[in-house]
């Protein structure tokens, strides 16, 4: 194996740029040319490589976002143009693929796999909903980002005896919502895979400010309601109105926490040491706190729900 390439692909994560850099100067270190393809699979078809050396990937391992930009690519999904990108790795003389992405990332890679494209993936999403590892990059900043932003609403909030729903991002996925709210003290959280019907809702608003709760902080994953529905609910039935506040890209954002940016440390030398041993086609998955190589197959057999005992403590704690 003489020469990689790396790309970051889906929606950006913080600790992407560190994954980035830790795989171009592993890779060195370890002997190898490595080579940046900008703007994930769409820069891949349309050949956006670039080779990178250490001084290259300087300065970006607390920066947001990500140096070799990202994409979707809607057309990847087609044999047609993953066959043009296996051709295009083949044409600049690249041995293996470093994917930094999520679920959908992993399924490029695998796709490119099945064409004889040696590939590894790091997970990479805010969203901490991929098969196979317990742990994303990007997912502890975000909650870092979301529960911050809580703590100043619910200063207003506790000011004028309010309640405030505020809507979180975590695609199809609670994860972002529970964690933040056992972190930030949240009275409700509303993800999809627990369905609540609103009035549920109101009864636990009602029951909590008889019981002498003068405010209440709702958490809404994307995934489980509109925020404004939420609120048009509630205003409707309990004549009281709630702020409405939408975090948005706000979460995926910013600086990586400590964590996002060891875990992407950590995933990129598994990624360029398991290349260099002879493995191949793995996600570098977090399991019980270790970093393991998984075959793609079986990392999609795994899957890491949102924790019942954590939504439940939500509901202890929160009254
Ligand atoms: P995030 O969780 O941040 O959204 P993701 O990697 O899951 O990240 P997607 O938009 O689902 O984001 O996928 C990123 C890209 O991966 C897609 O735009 C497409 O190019 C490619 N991709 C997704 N699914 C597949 C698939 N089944 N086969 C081949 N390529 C795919």
């Amino acid at each position: 194996m003489k020469r990689i390439a790396v790309l970051t692909s889906g929606g950006d994560a913080p600790g992407m740029n560190a994954a980035v850099r830790a795989v171009v100067r592993k890779g060195i270190y370890e002997g190898l040319d490595v080579v940046g393809i900008h703007r994930g699979y769409e820069g891949l078809l349309n050949e956006e490589l670039r080779p990178l050396l250490r001084r290259d990937v300087g300065g970006i391992v607390n920066r947001g976002g990500t140096l070799l930009k990202t994409a979707r690519c809607p057309e990847f999904m087609d044999k047609v143009y993953q066959k043009k990108a296996a051709e295009v790795l083949k044409k600049y003389d690249i041995d293996a693929l470093v994917v930094i992405g999520g679920d959908g990332s992993m399924a490029g890679a695998q796709a490119l796999a099945e064409l004889g494209v040696v590939t590894m993936t790091i997970p990479g999403t805010i969203d901490n909903d991929m098969c196979g590892t317990e742990y994303t990059i990007g997912f502890d900043t975000a909650l870092n980002t979301v529960v911050e932003a809580v703590s100043k609403i619910r200063d207003t909030t506790t000011a004028h005896d309010r309640v405030a729903i505020v809507e979180v991002m975590g695609r199809h996925a609670g994860h972002i919502a529970v964690g933040s709210g056992l972190a930030c003290g949240a009275e409700i959280v509303l993800i999809p895979e627990k369905p609540v019907p609103l009035e549920d809702v109101c009864r636990h608003l009602d029951e909590t400010h008889r019981a002498g709760k003068t405010n209440s902080i709702i958490i809404v994953a994307e995934g489980a309601y509109h925020s404004y529905d939420v609120c048009n609910f509630i205003k409707e039935h309990m004549h009281i109105s709630p702020s409405v506040t939408v975090l948005g890209y706000l979460q995926r954002g910013g600086m990586p926490s400590a964590k996002d940016a060891m875990m992407a440390a950590l995933m990129s030398e598994a990624a360029i040491d398991g290349l260099l041993a002879g493995k191949r086609n793995c996600l570098t998955a977090s399991v019980n706190d270790h970093v393991v190589l998984l075959p793609y197959e079986e990392a999609k057999s795994i899957t890491y729900p949102v924790s019942d005992a954590w939504y439940d403590l939500i509901s202890v704690l929160g009254r």
